[in-house]
């Protein structure tokens, strides 16, 4: 090993540290949560507004779910697969219950599950639709984000997410996002599915137009392929219903979550889907060691509970409605467009000017944390349990960031 002087500094005038630089942060260090606030090394408060991409929906050590996992750490954490759990087929039922499915498939991240339900539909067509092995092929569209792996950067179309990482798994044929004419067109006897975002997330909180999930449904239906769903960040009532699919009263034939599903204390993700799909992957042909562990599940089956009353879906609808009505209403300077639903909204910049970086920068100076995503778009995901005093304040100080920016001399 190379031994590394710890206080050299990088080019950035970082000090040397030894994490790969997958990312770059925002210079804030963090050191405690709770429901939407977070506190760093000196001490200083923020609103949390990112809620780590929707996966803290619940907010930070949100009570019932770290008693429900402080509980299971006290019976059982993990068994493998290899044996059963008194844990698993509760949530599984639950989960299922939650979707109006017949079965679940946990994992851990949301790029597994997503991966997953690749596999299940290349099986599901084999099997099914009598495509021939190696054949078949899955719709998605630009922009799209469902994870990392080697597979999903494959068809990614974001040249920092996919370049140099190659040879890239084929199979996948991209239209673009919102034209349900286009996934028609792209349909051929090999297809056995489409996957999308209902609202893609990490392009920018992109709202498809209205009747494009219902169109999309019906391409499907009309070809005989699986509509799958990537929920992982738009669902669990990020968008103001459960799934951001309920908004045009659209079911999926594979629903795919994740994020949110661990409540922001483990990973834990799920493909769900009917019997009749879900039932061509058989023993030893799909797995994960920590997949479906109980720990997760025994918080998983919490944050299904969190969701049963479907109080907190009515709250991001309501309030969502509310801050983005505000927002568009302040007019604010140098902002091209603000778009979003329920507690999930985007502020656009006008290009050339003030970059998504800078105003989220200007934000935590501010006592605010959020996202730039892509192009010049700060991404804002508070928790849906954030009282509506603290969504006032996060409001206040998004205006007054994006005019500070906007005039950097006032
Ligand atoms: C975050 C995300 C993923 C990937 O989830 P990981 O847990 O980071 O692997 C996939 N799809 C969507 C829509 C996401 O937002």
């Amino acid at each position: 090993m190379t031994t590394l002087p710890l206080d050299l500094p990088e080019p950035g005038g970082a000090v040397m540290s030894h994490t790969a630089r997958n990312y770059d942060p925002l210079p804030v260090t963090l050191t405690s949560g709770e429901g939407s606030w977070v506190t760093d090394t000196e001490g200083r408060r923020y609103l949390d507004c990112l809620s780590a991409y929707s996966a803290l929906n619940f907010g930070h050590r949100n009570p019932r779910l770290v008693a429900a996992a402080r509980r299971q750490l006290d019976r059982l954490t993990l068994t493998s697969r290899a044996f059963r759990d008194d844990r698993l087929d509760e949530f599984c039922a639950a989960l299922a219950g939650l979707c109006a499915k017949d079965a679940v498939l946990p994992m851990n991240t949301g790029a597994e599950a997503v991966e997953s339900a690749i596999k299940l539909a290349r099986k599901w067509g084999h099997e099914r639709k009598g495509v021939a092995a190696g054949k078949a092929e899955i719709v998605v569209f630009e922009h799209n984000f469902h994870g990392r792996t080697t597979t999903i950067i494959s068809f990614s179309d974001d040249p920092l997410a996919r370049c140099g990482f190659g040879p890239y798994t084929p199979g996948f044929r991209s239209v673009p996002f919102g034209d349900a004419a286009a996934v028609e067109a792209a349909v051929t006897e090999h297809t056995v599915a489409v996957l999308v975002e209902p609202i893609q997330g990490e392009a920018g909180v992109i709202v498809p137009p209205p009747g494009f999930l219902r169109a999309l449904r019906a391409v499907c239906d009309e070809a005989g392929v699986l509509l799958i769903a990537d929920e992982i960040q738009s669902g669990l009532g990020r968008a103001g219903y459960t799934f951001a699919s309920d908004h045009e009263g659209v079911e999926p034939d594979v629903y795919v979550l994740g994020k949110a599903l661990g409540g922001g204390i483990v990973p834990l993700s799920a493909v769900v889907a009917d019997w009749d799909i879900l039932e061509v992957i058989r023993p030893g042909e799909h797995g994960s060691t920590f997949g479906g562990n109980p720990l997760a599940t025994a918080v998983g089956r919490e944050v299904i509970r969190l969701l049963e009353p479907g109080d907190l879906q009515a709250r991001s609808a309501a309030l969502g409605a509310r801050a983005l009505d505000r927002l568009v209403a302040a007019e604010l300077p140098g902002v091209l467009e603000v778009r979003g639903r329920g507690l999930w909204w985007a502020v656009e910049l006008e290009s050339g000017r003030a970059t998504g970086r800078a105003l989220a920068e200007e934000l935590s100076r501010r006592g605010l944390l959020a996202k730039d995503a892509h192009g010049d778009t700060v991404r804002f995901s508070p928790p849906l349990t954030t009282s509506e005093s603290d969504l006032d304040l996060a409001l206040g100080i998004i205006e007054e960031a994006a005019r500070a920016i906007a005039d950097p001399g006032s």
